[in-house]
Order: C-alpha cells, then structure tokens, then sequence
C-alpha cells in the first residue's frame, strides 16, 4: 500500500477487509494532499480482487487491471479512459474506466459532479459484475457536487445494489447533504501534525505548513516560491490597499508563478467554503470564473483586474 502517514485509517481499513463486512457505501474525508484518493484506489483494487486478498494480491487479471488505470489516474493520462456520452449533439463528459468492468472513476466534470455523471453512474450500479464478485464506483471531490446531483445520488444509495460499492472521496463531510453522510460510514482522514509535516520537509515553516494546508506534495513545491505565499496572505488579507498591490505583484509574475498563486487561492476559497463561511452560490461562481482565468491567461488577459474581481465576489 503506497498510503504514508495515515495508519489508523490503514489499520481501520484492516479490520473492515477482515470482518468482510464491508459497507455499500463509504466516504473518505479529509484535507488535500493527505492520501484519500490514492488509499480509495488500493483499497477498490481489494475489493475487487478475484483472490479476495485485502488491498489486492496484485497477481490477479483484476489486480493487474486495477493497477494500470490507478497508473493512468494518478499520472493525469486521462485521455485514453475518459467516457463520453452525445447529449443534444454535445458530447458530455461521464467517468473514466479501463480494461476492468466492474469499476469506474468518477472524478468531477470541470468545476462540479454533474447530474448526467450521477445517472451513468446510476446505470452501472444496476449491471451485474462481469469479472470480479462485486462492482466499485469510486466517486472523486463529492464536495464539488451539485445539489441536483446529490439528490440523484441519495436514490441509488438508500438502496444499494448488493454487489455495488460506492466509495466517495471528500475534502470534508461539511459541504455534502446531511442526507448522503448518514447513508455512508465514514472514514476520517487526518492533515500530517506538525511535527511529522516539518521532519519529512526538512525544515520549520509555519507559513509553508499554513500555505499547503499539511500536503507535503504542495508544500516541497512552494519551498522554492515563499515570496508567493507571502503575496498570497496579502490578498488574503481584509485590506483592500493590500490586497490591491498584491493582484498588482503578481501581474508582473510569469505564467507559472500565476498558475501557482490561483492554485493555493482557491484552495482557500475551498477551504472556506467547507467551513460553510461561503455559500454553494458565490462558491460556483468563484470556480467558473478559476476556469476563465485560467483559459485567459494564455491570451493574455489583464491578471490583476480578474483576481480582484474574484476578491469582489468573495468579499
Ligand atoms: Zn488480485
């Protein structure tokens, strides 16, 4: 298991492949960067094990199977596994899905999980297993969901097909419908404490712990980039003159710098829109307009007027 620094949910896990009595539908939550989507693939790769060995034998055709497209997931190469369906002449993205029949990936569609993912999704739970003795439906960012979308959902979860599981991946429970957590069992996923955080680092920096939220992955990235993260607490701040010079800074930044700035952002926006200090609305409409900045930049458009206009909205 490649899962660091999380044993207790290892050990959880353990013993629930043990009892073999495993839920119909569980919900993993958590910080970012902390480990939940990579252990949500180990453990469906267990579930589906033909040798029924927990965490997978990794010898099996299903284990092989469930090995390649954790590859292809994890290293980003979507492409290839991406399915589509053709909705009033427009092609709609569903899920990802590989060699393996009974499991499918469903990550969110640009900024939400759509109601036409959740319908899909809805169909495959219905179909029997074609390899395994069970089927896997790993759901990605639920956070991100829509209400319409949750509300499908809660259907097909009241009432799970016996041999579909639901694994549902969350960077808090806060944001879902009272509704679907009740329906799941829960499996918590903590943020690395300090100590561990700054030992695997190297290096003491409450601002680079802070930034990164505890994802040691963030945090190795930004180690070379502070001035960001300073300019980033700037904008964060409730100083309209500050903020103003720091959406003026990073103006001047390169490409990559802006890429950056936008991602540790909207980690915060998330952040807290989890803590339900912003509503679902201002929310979406934050992360559309992520979107049109991030397309804008390549045609160059003026940075500094769009991230304060994301400050206009949150504000
Ligand atoms: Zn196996």
């Amino acid at each position: 298991m490649r899962l660091k620094n999380q044993e207790r949910v290892k050990d959880f896990l353990d013993k629930l492949y043990s009892s073999k009595r495993i839920p119909n539908a569980m919900l993993f939550y958590g910080p970012p960067g902390v480990g939940k989507t990579v252990c949500a693939l180990e453990f469906s790769k267990g579930l589906l094990c033909l040798e029924e060995a927990p965490w997978g034998c990794g010898e099996c055709p299903s284990c092989h199977h469930m090995e390649h497209i954790t590859e292809l997931i994890l290293g980003g190469d979507w492409e290839s596994i991406s399915s589509f369906e053709e909705a009033n002449g427009k092609k709609v993205f569903l899920y990802l899905s590989g060699e393996h029949p009974d499991f499918v990936f469903v990550p969110p569609d640009g900024t939400s999980l759509k109601i036409d993912q959740v319908r899909s999704v809805k169909e495959f739970a219905y179909r029997k297993p074609a390899l395994s003795k069970r089927k896997v439906i790993l759901m990605d960012d639920v956070h991100l969901m829509t209400k319409e979308s949750a509300n499908a959902l809660l259907k097909v979860l009241e009432e799970p097909p016996e041999d579909t599981h639901f694994v549902l991946v969350s960077e808090g429970k806060e944001a879902l419908l009272p509704t679907i957590t009740s329906r799941t069992y829960q499996v918590e996923f903590s943020p690395l404490d300090r100590e561990s955080f700054y030992e695997l680092l190297g290096e003491e920096s409450e601002d680079l712990y802070k930034a990164s939220r505890g994802s040691l992955a963030l945090a190795r990235e930004l180690k070379e980039k502070k001035d960001i993260v300073k300019i980033l607490e700037d904008f964060l701040s409730s100083d309209p003159a500050k903020v103003y010079r720091a959406a003026q800074e990073m103006e001047k930044r390169d490409i990559e710098d802006k890429l950056l700035f936008l991602r540790l952002l909207e980690d915060r926006i998330r952040e807290t829109f989890l803590r339900k200090e912003l509503d679902y609305d201002r929310f979406e409409m934050m992360m559309r307009r992520f979107e049109e900045i991030r397309a804008g930049l390549r045609r160059g458009l003026r940075f500094s007027l769009s991230v304060f206009s994301l400050y206009s909205i949150w504000r």
